[in-house]
């Protein structure tokens, strides 16, 4: 098997997997049957904000009445960790038996952590397909070090297509960035097998990459909304399946976290990982042109001034990368980026 390992014997591997998955046109008017039919209990605290909520709200709120579930909206913070932890406390203090995270990611990940700190499930209610941590487990907390932690996979994820279909191109553009970025995190994880001895999922490993393919592979013509919102799902199922984020995180995620220190608000998260992906895809020896000419066509940025960053921010966060995480061996802990190499690689694949 020449350096090919498996899951050590007798070590016990966990898969977190939503119970229930409703992907329709509409699907929000029956919120209220959806999260009844997941648990008892008749109080939640929905975690939103105010412009996805002033949309969905009338509709969403609705649906809980007509089903007997009482609820306290919160506004979803800043990604951090003390903001995170108080809405912890207040969905705690307000004795809710579930969180539900109402929006686009950040709404999501802001119920997935006060869900867990508060010992509550949730319910993932996406209403933009901007990125696959919308069924996954794990969530990125920005802080010194930025990690994907250990969360819980939602109980349930309800996607209304029709709600969807109404955010901004931008957002269902990014999550294919998001999705492209498993091509490269895939192969970082083969590389965390061979180098470290890491658990490798052959079968978590494939089901990212189809999710990748699925829309490099529809690229023309433009990406079918439905095919990317239940590829965003299947995505953050491989990450549950694996244990971990590493079939849709890799060395092109921690560019992309080094970006959100460099230059903060440049961009968004599947934006930057879908151009860490070119040249992370380069380094890999894999074929960047065509994740390049796919996420192009899917309308996604592929240079680094299409969101408003330079050559010099490009190139400190392909250096700083692998620091952020060092546990997570990737392509560039093989091949140290230097500043010259770093800037050689950026002109090389035409992010600068
Ligand atoms: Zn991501």
């Amino acid at each position: 098997m020449g350096g090919r390992r498996a899951a050590p014997r007798g070590r016990t591997h966990t898969m977190e997997l939503p119970r229930r998955v409703a992907v329709g046109e509409g699907t929000i008017a029956r919120l209220g049957a959806f999260v009844a039919s997941l648990s008892p209990a008749r109080r939640a605290a929905v975690i939103s904000g105010s412009r996805v909520w002033g949309a969905v709200g009338r509709a969403a709120s609705a649906s809980l009445r007509r089903a007997g579930i009482s609820f306290e909206v919160h506004e979803a913070p800043e990604n951090g960790a003390r903001p995170l932890g108080r809405l912890g406390r207040e969905v705690r203090a307000s004795r809710a038996g579930l969180a539900l995270g109402v929006g686009g990611g950040r709404a999501v990940d802001a119920a997935k952590m006060a869900a867990r700190l508060a010992g509550v499930p949730y319910v993932s209610v996406p209403t933009a397909a901007s990125h696959d941590g919308i069924a996954s487990p794990f969530v990125s907390v920005r802080g010194r070090r930025p990690h994907s932690l250990v969360a819980s996979a939602p109980l349930g994820v309800l996607a209304d297509i029709a709600v969807i279909r109404r955010a901004p191109a931008r957002l269902l553009a990014s999550g294919c960035g998001d999705l492209v970025a498993n091509i490269v995190a895939v192969r970082d994880w083969e590389i965390g097998r061979d180098d470290c001895g890491e658990y490798y999922g052959e079968y978590a490993a494939n089901l990212a990459r189809m999710a990748a393919q699925t829309v490099i592979g529809g690229a023309r013509g433009g990406p079918d909304m439905r095919t990317v919102v239940e590829a965003l799902i299947s995505a953050g199922v491989a990450a549950g399946i694996a244990g971990s984020s590493r079939p849709c995180s890799g060395a092109e995620h921690l560019f992309s976290h080094a970006l959100d220190r460099i230059a903060p608000g440049a961009g968004l998260h599947g934006e930057k990982c879908g151009i860490g992906s070119i040249m992370t895809a380069r380094l890999q020896g894999q074929d960047w042109r065509a994740i390049r000419s796919a996420l192009r066509s899917l309308g996604a940025p592929v240079c680094a001034s299409d969101i408003g960053i330079g050559e010099g921010d490009v190139v400190r966060a392909l250096v700083m990368a692998q620091s952020l995480r060092p546990s997570r061996r990737t392509i560039l802990a093989r091949r140290r980026m230097t500043e010259r190499g770093a800037r050689r690689l950026a002109r090389l694949t035409g992010v600068t």
